[in-house]
Formats: C-alpha cells, sequence, structure tokens
C-alpha cells in the first residue's frame, strides 16, 4: 500500500471521523485509518451520548439520522451501601422534546455511521489497518506506516487514535507513560431484555430512556456505577480509578459481578440475560493532563489529547472528541489553503478549541478530578447518606430529633463534622 493523501486521519472513532466528514466536505482528499475490521468494532462506552452541537451543525436532521437508542428523560443518582440505598431522580419535560439532551447509542453502529458520513462526503476509509509510525522526510511529518501494508503519505496529520495515542507519542507530543491517577478503566456488561419489560420495568413509554448513576457500589475502590436503558437492552457497567484499583488488588469483573449482585441491581436486571462484557481504559486527568495539541504537521484530537470530561456528575467524551476532531478538520483546511503545516500553520486548531465549550468546561471543572480522589465519597457518604434518610423515616414510637439534628448525628458517626466541611468546601470550588 502506498499512496499520497492530503491529510491522514488515524482511528476512526467520533474525533477522527468528525475530522475527516470536515475535512472531505472542504474538499481535501483525506484518508480515514482504522485498525478494526470496521469504525467502532473496538470502541465501548457506558452509554450516554450527550447533545453533538458541532455535528447538528453539519447535519440539522443529526437526531433522526444518526443511528440513536433511546433519548434520555430520567437521570438519577444512587448512594448505596451494602445493606440500603437512597436514589434521588429527575424527570424533565424539557429532555423529552427535541432538541434532546442525550441518547443511548452502540458504538459499532454510530461509529460506524459517523465514518460512513465522511466516506459520502469524499473520505477514503482504510480499515484493518494499524497505524505503527509516522514517517518523517528531512525532519518533518511526511505520513504514515501501517503494520504489515507500507505507507501512506501527507503532510498533515490527526491523531484520533484514543487514549493510548501511540502517535502523538510518536510524534512527542505525548510523554510514553501515564499517571495512574489520570486514568480510569471502565467495565460494562450489556443485558438483553425486551423492550415491553424495559418500558414497564423504569416506567418509560415511547422511545423514553433512563440513566442512573450509583455511587458506594465499588467496594471502597475509588470510582462509580452507571446504568443505561437502550431499546432492549440494559449497559451496566463500573469505571475504576486506576491507581485505586491497582492498590485494592481486586479485579473489574469481580467487583462487576458483586455488583450485579447486589439487591437493589439484581432487582433491575433480573429476567435479562448477559450478551457480553467488554473494557476500556478512560482518560479522566482533565485539563491537567492535556498534552501538547499542535506539532509540526500533526494534531491531537478527542481521548489522544485527553479531552474527557469526568466530574462526577457527567462523564463527556463523545461529544468532545467529535467537536474536537471538527475544529481540527478546520484548521487543517486553513493549513492548506495557507500552504503551512508547521506548528504556527496549525495552531489555529488549539485557538479554536481554546474558544469553545471543550477547553472551557475542562478549565472550569479543573479541580473535580482531584476532589474525586477523595475516597471517603465512595464509601462514606453513601453510608451517611442511607444512615441519615432512614432515620428521617424511622418510626421509633419516641419524641423525633428534628432534621439538622439527625443529619448532624449521622455525619458525625459516618464522616465526622470537620471532614464534612472540608469536603463541602472541596465540592463547592470544584464544580
Ligand atoms: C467505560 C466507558 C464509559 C464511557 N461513557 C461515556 C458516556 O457515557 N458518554 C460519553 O460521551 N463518553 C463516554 N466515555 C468516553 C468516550 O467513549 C470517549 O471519550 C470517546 O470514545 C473518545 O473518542 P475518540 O474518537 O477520541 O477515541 P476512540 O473512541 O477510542 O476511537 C479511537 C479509534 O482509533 C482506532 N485506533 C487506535 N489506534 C489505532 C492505530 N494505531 N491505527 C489505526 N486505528 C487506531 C480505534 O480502533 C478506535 O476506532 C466512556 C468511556 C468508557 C471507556
Amino acid at each position: 500500500m502506498s499512496k499520497s493523501y492530503q491529510a491522514i486521519v488515524i482511528g476512526a472513532g467520533p474525533a477522527g471521523s468528525s475530522a475527516a466528514l470536515t475535512m472531505a466536505r472542504a474538499g481535501l482528499d483525506v484518508a480515514l485509518v482504522e485498525r478494526g475490521t470496521f469504525p467502532g468494532e473496538k470502541n465501548m462506552f457506558g452509554g450516554l451520548l450527550h447533545r453533538m452541537p458541532s455535528l447538528e451543525k453539519i447535519f440539522p436532521d443529526f437526531w433522526e439520522r444518526a443511528p440513536l437508542e433511546r433519548h434520555i428523560v430520567k437521570k438519577g443518582v444512587t448512594f448505596m451501601t451494602g445493606h440500603s440505598s437512597f436514589s434521588t431522580t429527575i424527570e424533565a419535560g424539557n429532555f423529552d422534546r427535541p432538541p434532546y439532551n442525550g441518547y443511548t447509542v452502540f458504538r459499532p453502529r454510530f461509529d460506524r455511521w459517523l465514518a460512513d458520513e465522511a466516506v459520502a462526503a469524499g473520505a477514503t476509509l482504510i480499515t484493518r489497518s494499524m497505524v505503527d509510525d509516522v514517517v518523517l522526510k528531512n525532519g518533518k511529518i511526511a505520513g504514515v506506516s501501517i503494520l504489515g501494508r507500507g505507507q501512506l503519505s501527507a503532510p498533515v496529520l490527526v491523531a484520533a487514535d484514543g487514549v493510548l495515542s501511540f502517535i502523538a507519542q510518536k510524534a512527542g507530543l505525548r510523554k510514553p507513560t501515564f499517571d495512574p491517577a489520570q486514568m480510569a478503566v471502565g467495565v460494562k456488561a450489556l443485558i438483553d431484555m425486551p423492550r415491553e419489560m424495559i418500558d414497564e420495568r423504569f416506567g418509560l413509554v415511547r422511545d423514553q430512556g433512563f440513566a442512573n448513576e450509583f455511587v458506594g457500589c465499588t467496594e471502597g475502590v475509588r470510582g462509580g456505577g452507571c446504568f443505561y436503558t437502550n431499546y432492549d437492552s440494559l449497559s451496566l457497567g463500573l469505571v475504576f480509578h486506576l491507581a485505586s484499583l491497582r492498590t485494592s488488588g481486586k479485579t473489574p469483573y469481580d467487583l462487576l459481578n458483586a455488583f450485579m449482585e447486589q439487591p437493589q441491581v439484581a432487582k433491575m436486571i433480573r429476567g435479562g440475560k448477559l450478551l457480553e462484557y467488554s473494557a476500556h481504559m478512560i482518560p479522566e486527568g482533565g485539563y491537567d493532563m492535556i498534552p501538547e495539541l499542535v506539532g509540526d504537521g500533526i494534531v491531537v484530537t478527542g481521548d489522544a489529547a485527553a479531552l474527557c470530561n469526568a466530574t462526577g456528575l457527567n462523564l463527556e467524551g463523545i461529544n468532545l472528541a467529535s467537536h474536537s476532531g471538527v475544529v481540527a478538520g478546520e484548521a487543517i483546511v486553513a493549513a492548506h489553503q495557507a500552504g503551512d503545516f508547521s506548528r504556527q500553520g496549525l495552531e489555529s486548531y488549539k485557538k479554536l478549541l481554546e474558544e469553545s465549550y471543550v477547553i472551557q468546561d475542562l478549565k472550569q471543572f479543573r479541580k473535580a478530578p482531584h476532589m474525586l480522589h477523595n475516597n471517603r465519597i465512595y464509601q462514606e457518604y453513601p453510608e451517611l447518606m442511607c444512615d441519615f434518610m432512614e432515620k428521617i423515616y424511622c418510626i421509633e414510637g419516641s419524641p423525633k430529633s428534628n432534621v439538622t439534628k439527625l443529619f448532624l448525628k449521622s455525619a458525625r458517626k459516618k464522616v465526622g463534622l470537620g471532614n464534612l466541611l472540608a469536603d463541602g468546601f472541596s465540592a463547592w470550588r470544584s464544580l
């Protein structure tokens, strides 16, 4: 294989396909290189596609055109202990009408669709091709080599190869090692369940969907659970901070199995049939984890650039990846017009990203990843919430304490008042 393109995108995930789509629509001859047999084959996520302003701009009918599952109208959080749970849920009327706030999707279908849109716009999709190096000529980026298949040439590359991005490493834009404190690993089970059973069990009608987060379900390992309804299946997952998982000596799959056996969760999935397990890494270091975004002849996008916003309230990755792909494409189109693929010539990528919600949100929640390293969030606070709520509703036939006293009693017992104040201040500063 040996061919020249005006740009090469490495990785056909949401970042890569959005970049290829943008450049192809502007008339560039672009190669989109993917290691899987089809885009999305190797990709998984929890399950919630948040609003996609960048794609909605390209496709005004995005929400009808893309292969989406249920729109999420109900969002909840459950605090769990081994024997109790306390949940809060919002069911928002605004989430039940277009433009919808978010959908569940399956990556193999969604990623394939987005890559197909790039191909329809004129990009060349090259699958089953693992890019294993960056090719340099006279010290300048001149293309990529593909494992066992030769080389492709182009004056500019988009690294969209995901969280471990060997391409950004090879180009010297990020370090070869990771700080485990900035990395998370997610494991997910997909459970088959008839649509009517899902609708009835979770109180859903039409194409409505339900998303729920869980805190206190990870046996003290820093992390949390997530649950999403698809049309006729359920996605149930756990995400762990890598450093915490490593020191715990526990395995993700044992923790996931234990999570599925917890009475509160077992009730949700009862009658379902386990279809598959999957796992993937997540860059959760936030703003402080972002590597060099631009080099001579290369830009770094999506998870490869750690553009993932995990605040503890939401995990946003696909929307940020896609937006970064679109602006990377725009910057490369401008660089072609100027004939300048140097770092300066591609600098507009960084500028466009900094002006967008992507970097602004990551900056806004810069402290959140540090706050989430507080072990008390994962055990003591769920215990506090459950203990307090249980006390509120417990009738003992003796005079009642007022609610403040009840709360302080639970807080003293479970967390300590000093810790409560310090953690409250930290949460206020982070969120
Ligand atoms: C468990 C879990 C739950 C998540 N939940 C959510 C959620 O609910 N909502 C949300 O918005 N985000 C979520 N995310 C984050 C989201 O999945 C990522 O932020 C997003 O997929 C990043 O897109 P990307 O295109 O940058 O990278 P990826 O989606 O990882 O795509 C990279 C692509 O590059 C290909 N590739 C890699 N190396 C090479 C190579 N050398 N040569 C050729 N091809 C290569 C891969 O096969 C892949 O197709 C979650 C992630 C995980 C792991």
